[in-house]
């Protein structure tokens, strides 16, 4: 194993924060992920699994222990039929590489879910969604190291729990698995409509009726390139906050002073609100504290603009979170998580 020793951490998070690891390896097979695993308990030390680092966040400390980075590869087709493509997936492979295969070969079921950053290992985790479409819908299984029983399993759909930016992995199983590939079974079909707003505003502004997997894909790469900053120039994590879901009775408190506040109904009762909206009404779209901005196209998205810590960008959160707590009475959640 090549160990490397006090590997920068705002090096491999795009949001650029960070102190050190202490040690790092890079993986590329199954059985790296388990020796890696073996390395680190001989040595006493916690691990922590990274992609690409776009939905993790660093503490000023760094970390006293191992990062795997996860970097294994391969795309495979196994099995092929009039209706569907299954493939399974590399944990390490590049996600949006992936899709741009799909879509070569006019598969449907992840098209919008295009431009997103990261590893397809780390897909399941946050359950990735965009424009109406989430991972879930065409993970067949998912193959892990389960590194409490040193064993190599496979995780069925179900049992990996999926919801809204959830999964067993970032649950109540977090620390357990590492994901060494995803299976996933696309379709021949068209796409069918209707479609989410922007992209059907999108279509309609050039004169698209039935649009193919390709046209889909090119009117999110179009629609995410004006709303969200590119990480590898604007350092930032997309969405820093996840949507919030309410009760019906806290919707209808909402509504009586905002009649036109955007929601999505849920099939449970509850309410989706958009946080973007939630912050925007509290007058910080744009804003900048301690050198963490608000950005302006999109209130969702924090960008490092010139934080000098995580300190900086803890206190950024807070005061985000505390004003729309006392604007709306509504507690809004982090989204990425934290290496720790
Ligand atoms: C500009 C921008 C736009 C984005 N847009 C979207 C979007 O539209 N929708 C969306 O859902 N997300 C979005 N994201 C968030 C992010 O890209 C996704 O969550 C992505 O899946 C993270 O991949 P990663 O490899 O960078 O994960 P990392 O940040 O490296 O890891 C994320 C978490 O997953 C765990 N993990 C990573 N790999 C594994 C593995 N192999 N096994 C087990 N656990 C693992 C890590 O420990 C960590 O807890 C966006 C981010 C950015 C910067």
């Amino acid at each position: 194993m090549n160990i490397q020793y006090k590997a920068s951490l705002s090096a491999l998070t795009t949001m650029g924060l960070g102190g050190d690891a202490a040690q790092l390896v890079e993986v590329y097979s199954p059985d790296d992920v388990r020796q890696a695993v073996i390395y680190a308990r001989q040595h006493r030390l916690p691990w922590y699994v990274l992609g690409g680092g776009s939905n993790t966040l660093a503490h000023d400390d760094g970390f006293n222990g191992l990062v795997i980075l996860n970097k294994i590869p391969g795309t495979d087709v196994i099995d092929q039929t009039m209706r569907h493509t299954t493939f399974t997936v590399g944990a390490g492979e590049l996600w949006d590489v992936f899709v741009a295969r799909t879509v070569d070969g006019n598969l449907s079921g992840i098209e919008c879910l295009s431009a997103i950053p990261g590893t397809a290992g780390a897909a399941p985790v946050q359950n990735i969604g965009a424009y109406g479409q989430e991972v879930s819908s065409v993970i067949t299984y998912v193959d892990a190291y389960d590194a409490k029983n040193d064993t190599f399993t496979r995780l069925q759909n179900a049992e990996c729990e999926f919801s809204y930016r959830h999964s067993i992995f970032r649950g109540r199983e977090q620390g357990r698995y590492i994901i060494t590939a995803v299976t996933m079974q696309l379709r021949t079909v068209l796409p069918q409509p209707p479609f989410y707003k922007a992209i059907e505003t999108y279509l309609r502004e050039h004169s698209i009726a039935n649009p193919s997997v390709r046209q889909l894909r090119d009117a999110v790469v179009a629609i995410r390139a004006n709303k969200l900053p590119d990480p590898r120039t604007t350092p930032n994590t997309g969405s820093f906050f996840k949507n919030a879901i309410v009760s019906r009775e806290v919707y209808e408190r909402i509504v009586a002073d905002y009649p036109n506040a955007p929601h999505y109904d849920l099939p449970d009762g509850n309410v989706k609100i958009p946080t973007g909206w939630l912050i925007e009404q509290s007058g910080l779209k744009g804003a900048l504290y301690r050198g963490m901005r608000v950005y302006d196209k999109n209130a969702l998205v924090l960008v490092n603009e010139s934080a000098k810590s995580y300190d900086d960008l803890a206190a950024a959160r807070q005061y985000i979170t505390n004003t729309v707590q006392a604007k709306f009475g509504i507690t809004i959640q982090q989204e990425p998580l934290e290496i720790s």
